[in-house]
């Protein structure tokens, strides 16, 4: 029983399908490697060079990671966004994690994707509703409280 750094912490843990790749024990074409992260290539790419950004230790995801996991990831994620746009195609990049099943998280163990984006594309993104603006201020206004509070 591995530790477990889900929210049920009597529960086994169950290896993830990325711990499986940085265990040898799935394939995956891995862009790089050193002590804390793996980059692969994602399965289904949006455009070539879309890759994960994965941190070895199997945080489930974004909120859950400790500050350092987040930093370095990050930074991480910047320099392949700076390489990936010296590429002649590659006009705009969208780095993203997904946090939970209700934003799209189906993997669970932290990772970003980084995604190079070609003009027009027409990759889809959300876009915000006239509808939810009134909605804005009470939640901004909570966040407002949350961020001097904590
Ligand atoms: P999520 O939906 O959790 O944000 O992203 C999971 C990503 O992992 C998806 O883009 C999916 O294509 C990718 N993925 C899932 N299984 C595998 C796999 O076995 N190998 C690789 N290379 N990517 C995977």
């Amino acid at each position: 029983v591995q530790t477990c750094l889900n929210t049920h912490m009597s529960l086994p843990h169950t290896p993830s399908i990325f711990e499986k790749i940085i265990k040898r024990e799935i394939s995956a074409d891995i862009v790089y490697e050193d002590a804390d992260f793996i980059v692969i290539a994602d399965i289904k790419p949006i455009q070539p060079g879309h890759v994960l950004v994965i941190p070895k230790t199997p945080f489930p995801d974004f909120v859950s990671a400790d500050a350092v996991t987040i930093a370095e990831g990050s930074k991480l994620c910047q320099k392949i966004a700076r390489g990936l746009l010296k590429l002649p195609k590659v006009k705009g990049i969208n780095v993203i994690t997904n946090n939970g099943a209700a934003a799209g998280q189906s993997v669970f163990h932290l990772h970003w994707h980084v995604i190079p984006r070609h003009e027009g594309d027409n990759f889809p993104m959300w876009h915000g509703s006239a509808e939810s603006a009134s909605l804005q201020a009470e939640t901004c206004a909570y966040l407002k409280k949350i961020l001097i509070d904590e």
